[in-house]
Parts: C-alpha cells; sequence; structure tokens
C-alpha cells in the first residue's frame, strides 16, 4: 500500500489511461430495450455449467429456474421473461467462444422495468440467519456481477478457517468508460448498502471497506452520507483512493485498503478477505428481501461511436445489437464493439451475443480511440525499456512471460509465473514497441489449460 500527499490510497504500478466516464456518468439508469427472444447462457459464472432443467417447446414463467447447479460451485440461471423455450444450443459467447444456451420466445415484447427496492423499516440484518443469506443468495444464481462470476453463496458462505474478518467492496470501477456501478451507488444507494449489510452478516466479517476512486466524489459523498445516516458509520467505511488502472482488481484493492498482500495464486478469502462489488450487493439485497432472482442488470453502452450513451437496466440473455440499436445505432462503419471496457474487455464480432450476468458494459470504439489504445499500432522489436516490468501491479516481468509464450517454452513461461498475471492489459498499453503482450499472456494460459485438459482444444 502507499498512500500519496492527498491522503489517497493505492498499489504499486499500474497505468493512467483516459477515464472516459463523461459520456454516461451523468446518464440515469433507464429501463432498457423491449426484448421478445432472449439468448440465457447455461454456463454465466465461474464453475460447473448448469444443466437445463427446460425441455424444448416448454411454457416458462419469468423468474422461474431453466438451468441447474451441478455441483457446489455453481449458480442456476433463471428466465427474465414468460414464454415458450424455442432451442437449446449454442451461442456466441464472448469468451468461451460458443457455449450452450436456453432461448426463450415471448408472445409480445417485454420492457424491463427497474425494481422498486424498499429497505424495511428498521432493517437489522441480524434478522435473517447466515444459511438463510446464503441460500438466497443461491437460488437467486447471484455471481460476482464485476466480471469475475464466481458465486455469491460460496464466497460470502461463513467460514471459520480462516475466520472472514473483512468485508471489502469493490466500488472503484477502474476500467475506462464504464460507470454502471457508479449510477447504482447514487441512485440504488439503500438498495446497495442493505445488500452490503447482508453479506456482512452471511460472512461474518467484523469491518467493512467500500473502496472508491477519487474521480467519483458524488459516489464518495453520497455513500458517505447514507452510512452517516443509517448510523453504520464506525463499522462500514468509505476509503477515497487513487484514480488508477486497476485498483478494483481484488487483490490490488486489498493492498490498497488494508496494506495486506494476497499470496501469489491465492485467493481473499485465504487471508480473511471477502470481494463483493457494488451490483452484486445491490442484487443480493433484492434476492434476500424480495426473493428475486438475477435476471436483468444494469449495462452502461458507451463510446465515441454510440449515438445515445446511456445506463439501461437489461435483460440477461438480450442480443448486444438490440441494445446497440436501442441506443441509437453504431454512427462510423469501421467500429470496435467491445463487451466491457477497453482494457479488460472482449472485442465481439457477432453482435448476436447475448448480455451475460457479468456484462457491466459494451463499449463502441471508434477508429482513432482504437489507435490510441494502441490496437492497430505497428509491432516492433523490444527495446528494453522495462516500462512493462514498472507498471505491472503484480509484479511480473510481463517480456519474459510473453517470450517464452512466443517459443512455446510453457515451462519457462511458468517459471515466470505466468499463472499470477490478472491480465490487466497495463504491460501491453504502455509498450512503446506495440507488442501485444497481454495477448501472448492470455494465449500462453489457454494453451496450458488445454495441456492440463481444463479447457476443450
Ligand atoms: S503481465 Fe499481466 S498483470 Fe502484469 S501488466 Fe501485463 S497483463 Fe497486467
Ligand atoms: S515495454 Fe515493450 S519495449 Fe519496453 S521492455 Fe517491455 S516489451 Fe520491451
Amino acid at each position: 500500500m502507499t498512500t500519496d500527499s492527498q491522503g489517497r490510497s493505492t498499489f504499486t504500478g499500474g497505468v493512467h489511461p483516459p477515464d472516459s466516464k463523461h459520456l454516461t456518468e451523468d446518464k440515469a439508469i433507464a429501463p432498457g430495450p423491449p426484448v421478445k427472444e432472449l439468448a440465457i447462457f447455461l454456463s454465466q459464472h465461474i464453475g460447473a455449467p448448469c444443466q437445463a432443467s427446460v425441455a424444448k417447446a416448454a411454457m416458462v414463467e419469468a423468474g422461474q429456474p431453466i438451468g441447474e447447479c451441478q455441483g457446489f460451485v455453481c449458480a442456476p440461471v433463471h428466465a427474465p421473461i414468460a414464454g415458450k423455450v424455442k432451442e437449446i444450443a449454442l451461442q456466441s459467447h464472448p469468451v468461451l467462444g460458443r457455449s450452450p444456451a436456453v432461448t426463450i420466445v415471448a408472445e409480445e415484447e417485454v420492457q424491463p422495468a427497474a425494481p422498486s427496492f424498499q429497505r424495511p423499516d428498521a432493517f437489522d440484518p441480524k434478522t435473517y440467519n447466515r444459511e438463510q443469506i446464503c441460500d438466497a443468495a443461491r437460488e437467486a444464481g447471484l455471481v460476482g456481477m464485476g466480471g469475475a462470476g464466481f458465486p455469491t453463496s460460496v464466497k460470502i458462505h461463513h467460514d471459520a478457517k480462516p475466520a472472514k474478518h473483512t468485508l471489502l467492496v469493490n466500488a472503484c470501477e477502474c476500467e475506462p468508460y464504464i460507470t454502471c456501478d457508479y449510477r447504482l451507488m447514487l441512485e440504488w444507494t439503500d438498495q446497495v448498502i442493505t445488500g452490503i449489510e447482508l453479506a456482512q452478516r452471511a460472512c461474518g466479517a467484523s469491518k467493512v471497506f467500500i473502496g472508491i476512486e477519487d474521480n467519483k466524489p458524488k459516489a464518495i459523498e453520497t455513500m458517505t452520507a447514507a452510512i452517516q445516516k443509517l448510523g453504520l458509520g464506525g463499522a462500514m467505511n468509505v476509503v477515497r483512493l487513487e484514480t488508477k488502472y486497476p485498483q478494483g482488481g481484488e487483490r490490488q484493492l486489498i493492498n490498497a485498503v488494508m496494506g495486506e498482500h494476497v499470496p501469489t495464486g491465492g485467493i481473499p478469502p485465504m487471508i480473511g478477505v471477502v470481494v463483493l462489488n457494488v451490483a452484486t450487493a445491490a442484487a443480493l439485497a433484492e434476492a434476500v428481501i424480495n426473493n428475486q432472482p438475477l435476471t436483468h442488470r444494469v449495462v452502461t453502452v458507451t463510446g465515441e461511436a454510440i449515438a445515445n450513451p446511456g445506463n439501461y437496466y437489461v435483460a440477461i440473455g438480450t442480443p448486444v445489437q438490440t441494445l446497440i440499436d436501442f441506443c441509437g445505432g453504431v454512427t462510423t462503419k469501421s467500429a470496435k464493439v467491445v463487451m466491457g471496457g477497453p482494457m479488460m474487455g472482449q472485442a465481439i464480432a457477432d453482435l448476436n451475443t447475448p448480455i451475460t450476468k457479468t456484462s457491466g458494459a459494451i463499449t463502441v470504439l471508434t477508429k482513432e480511440q482504437i489507435g490510441q489504445a494502441k490496437f492497430e499500432r505497428r509491432q516492433t522489436a523490444c527495446i528494453r525499456c522495462g516500462r512493462c516490468l514498472e507498471v505491472c501491479p503484480e509484479n511480473l516481468n510481463p517480456t519474459s512471460i510473453a517470450h517464452a509464450v512466443k517459443s512455446n517454452l510453457l515451462d519457462v513461461a511458468e517459471r515466470h509465473f505466468i499463472g499470477a498475471c490478472i491480465e490487466c492489459g497495463c504491460c501491453s498499453y504502455v509498450c512503446p514497441a506495440n507488442i501485444e503482450l497481454t495477448g501472448y499472456i492470455k494465449t500462453g494460459k489457454i494453451f496450458l489449460a488445454r495441456q492440463r485438459k481444463q479447457m476443450p482444444a
């Protein structure tokens, strides 16, 4: 952990890309596009994929489970709308290429209506027992909505070895362009805080920190005021962090807020910490208080190449094309569509790709933005400047790992801790030779997973 002259906490390394949040930060959450046909993936989480629990031609109700768990680390999926199961077939997936999904067709278009959450009067999380909260999270199919997709019920489960002492709410949203969590903190403040209290109750943490970057002063102000008003100050604290990418990486956040290190290759619970995303906290409140499964989420549709950027409450399974059309379409032919933000997102070619539980944004970049992000510049030889080493938040040697992967020396890449790379893209971002270091590292990880038969060839 380092603290600068303004008292802001941060981690070592990282980069300062333009945050580009001005496009959507003042856009209130609005209902997303009306939908008639949705494709809901059976795997939207880390862990075992679900098995379809409905058959082709079956009629389903809105909120009905359509995919059931096949293991402990799993999260069921639900129908966002009522309708008929058209098919259970492979659909374009932003990461897996193709993945099985249940397609539901409604009789007529349905427009999502944002939930009206009401924090119960004199709410006391102690009136819920821990198992009750975990069960509600599991039945609602909650997963980490910041991108990782780890099943929430597993994450918040009380564990004695080691006991979970701290709940750390990841409210950084450090990825450029994205503002969905920011808007949730401003507009659904009570819901987010209620979800945080329930997560704290479930995991048994005595301390709660909410880490927010200082480019979101309104969020810092709103959350701090709400915590004070509810009388939660002392046990729940907002921490102002330096605006730096990837401040929202779990390991970087823990280091910045608590000054602790998660062991290489380890996960936060190993040191007694649970990290929860803002949207996940909001969804937990809905699941426990309103018994609502995770069928919709807020998505930022942004980028210089989209006509009407904004933050929308969208049905999971909505095709990206539908969302883009709803936002007035793309303004240039040479745009690049990214699921997520420009640093860690996945470029997608098939615009029928459906929104998932972890899709926080669709970013549509112009050719100029793509150029600025260095994706299209000519690659030259490494000049051994060391900049990639300086910015790596995991203290890795990106150039050595990339060189090993390029030479098909995966054992050497492993000796350089390829598995510890969080794929943040900082090394590629600063490389003056335009070497796509992160791309080589991701490829190396895929080759290793195939060697170990953890992934299909
Ligand atoms: S090696 Fe991995 S963790 Fe390090 S900067 Fe590159 S992408 Fe980020
Ligand atoms: S930043 Fe690029 S040019 Fe510099 S050492 Fe790393 S790979 Fe080589």
